[in-house]
């Protein structure tokens, strides 16, 4: 009611929550979700090929398809609407974005230019704990320039962009991939939809969490959990200046445990609610999170709803899956962005876990194409297996509630608040990282070993909440951890010796190797770092990583 309500003046958006919460009770069905079957093999070659590469989905597809239009490949983007970016700012750390000038895709002064908000200080607050840090996720980029700047780019360097093309189907050949779209050419007010085809070495699957491609590879699969969001910008705070980067003050309620963000926008202040959960079916429907948003909005901002001028609401319903990122099913198709499970089951961040990964996909799709490592176990290679990633998922579990499960209402904030003070505690070197998606072997270590020492019976606490199997599993990410730490240091001991040995080797095999090489780089969380960060150590544990080529 309080969402209809407070959102009555933007009936477009409430139309759109209507559509996102019709999708959110599908995947909560228990029936499997009804596959349509969009990509098939055949065993005959096709006689030509129109472009080097086709990137599917525009949105990160476009950084994408202009670095590898920059490197020489002759690229097509295909986007089911008009390529242009959303209102709303993506937040991000600066020192992310550094992989758009190294690769030229932007100048400094572009760059500059994009980043239309800077705040600081961020909190992070669990109950009465808080916490105070600087120059994290405190980065407004403006989607709609960003992505016209790129667009303009892509075009002058011959890329060919096809809107309004919504991808239907995919045959995968022996030599290449050929892509159905349905083209739809509104002219004199007439929707005029046409069938048409093009092909290319590969086609980069990048249409986001319901795109078509990556739901076949998934099989229909419900996801392990759900991020739900709700949230708005709007003008009206008396205080905005600060950011929240995730802030609870409520207990558990409605199973759930509400987390808060908040931070200064171009538009006004930037608000959300977010929660983690699973996708049963009794579990609480978007406008119902919208609801609680707005109960609670008042007591989170000391404001009243009727003092603020709502600009716009925003949501978002964040499928996460412990296979990830997905591993490619075909030769000649990999999914890169949010379809893939590329980010933390812990963020909704795609923009910023695209940004940090940019330069490093950019070398290996670059290195895929050129030397026609196309099959699928080289595509594998492209999104590798990342302990880092996979031990976020305790931290996810333990920040969620199973529906029937009966927990000390404060348990999730009591966790938290121990947790975040022992790694307030160990310093930036610590904390800044892990509130980046980047989890690193030695300060998860000195976390939990710490935690644990104060609060000896924490592992019996989490335990019936988490429940074995998840314990044992994070065990094995959290041992990988170590081990792609370590391997990490021996190479990067050895690269001076490396880096000649395989300059020697066949093209297919330097592949392979710096493939793996990068696999423990980013795996193990060592290609973060911390170059705005006054703490900066003297040692070579954390080292600059811009791709080995
Ligand atoms: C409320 C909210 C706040 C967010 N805040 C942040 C933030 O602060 N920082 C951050 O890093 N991230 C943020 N994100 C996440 C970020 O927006 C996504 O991770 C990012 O947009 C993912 O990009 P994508 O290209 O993978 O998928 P999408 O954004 O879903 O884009 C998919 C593209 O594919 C196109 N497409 C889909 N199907 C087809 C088809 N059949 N044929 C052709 N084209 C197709 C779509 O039109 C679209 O352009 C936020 C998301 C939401 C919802």
């Amino acid at each position: 009611m309080l969402t209809q309500t407070y959102l009555a003046h933007l009936p477009e958006t409430l139309n759109a929550l209507k559509q996102a919460d019709d999708r959110w009770t599908e995947l909560r069905s228990p029936s499997s979700q009804e596959l349509t079957q969009v990509v098939s093999k055949l065993n005959t070659t096709l006689a030509h090929l129109d472009y080097d590469v086709i990137v599917a989905g525009g949105t990160l597809g476009l950084p994408i398809a202009l670095t590898l239009t920059i490197q020489g490949h002759k690229v097509a983007i295909l986007e089911r609407g008009i390529l242009k970016g959303r209102e709303q700012e993506w937040n991000i750390s600066r020192d992310e974005l550094r992989g758009l000038v190294e690769l030229n895709m932007l100048t400094q002064e572009e760059l500059d230019q994009a980043i239309v908000s800077e705040f600081n200080p961020i909190r992070i607050k669990f109950g009465d704990r808080e916490i105070w840090t600087k120059d994290v996720l405190n980065a407004g980029v403006d989607p709609i320039y960003l992505l016209e700047t790129l667009k303009q780019k892509f075009l002058k360097l011959g890329g060919k962009l096809i809107e309004q093309a919504t991808f239907k189907t995919a045959t995968v050949h022996p030599n290449g991939t050929e892509i159905h779209y349905e083209s739809n050419n509104q002219s004199n007010n007439q929707s005029n939809n046409q069938s048409q085809s093009i092909s290319a070495q590969l086609l980069i699957d990048l249409m986001g969490h319901n795109s078509p491609v990556a739901l076949q590879s998934r099989d229909g699969e419900k996801p392990d959990s759900v991020c739900l969001v709700v949230g708005t910008c709007a003008t009206g705070y008396p205080e905005n200046t600060t950011a929240d980067l995730i802030a609870s003050f409520t207990p558990i309620q409605n199973q759930c445990q509400y987390f808060w963000e908040a931070f200064p926008a171009r538009a006004g202040r930037t608000t959300y609610l977010f929660t983690y959960l699973d996708a049963e079916p009794d579990r609480i429907s978007l406008e119902t999170l919208f609801d609680e948003y707005f109960r609670l909005l008042p007591t989170y901002q000391n404001i009243t709803i009727d003092q603020l001028d709502i600009k716009r609401a925003l949501f978002g319903i964040f499928p996460c899956y412990k296979d990830s990122p997905l591993v490619p099913d075909w030769d000649r198709i990999v999914s890169l962005g949010d379809g893939s499970g590329a980010q933390s089951p812990l963020s909704f961040g795609g923009f910023g876990a695209m940004m940090r990964h940019l330069i490093r996909l950019s070398d290996a799709l670059n290195q895929a194409i050129s030397t026609d490592c196309l099959d699928r176990a080289s595509l594998e290679l492209i999104q590798p297996y990342q302990p880092n990633l996979q031990v976020t998922w305790l931290f996810q579990k333990s920040m969620s509630v199973k529906l029937k499960q009966k927990l000390p209402p404060e348990q999730i904030n009591q966790l938290l608040a121990d947790v975040f003070g022992e790694m307030e505690q160990l310093g930036d070197l610590v904390l800044k990282p892990f509130l980046q998606d980047v989890v690193q072997f030695g300060p998860l270590t000195q976390t939990l070993w710490r935690s644990s020492l104060k609060s000896p019976l924490i592992l019996f606490k989490i335990l019936p909440q988490v429940g074995l199997w998840t314990l044992l599993d994070w065990m094995r990410h959290f041992v990988n951890l170590g081990f792609y730490t370590a391997v990490d240091g021996i190479i990067d001991r050895n690269i001076p010796v490396l880096v000649p040995f395989l300059s020697a080797q066949s093209p297919a095999f330097q592949y392979r190797i710096y493939r793996a090489i990068e696999a423990f780089k980013y795996g193990s969380g060592k290609d973060y770092h911390p170059h705005n960060n006054e703490d900066a150590p003297d040692n070579e544990d954390v080292q600059p990583y811009g791709g080995l080529q």
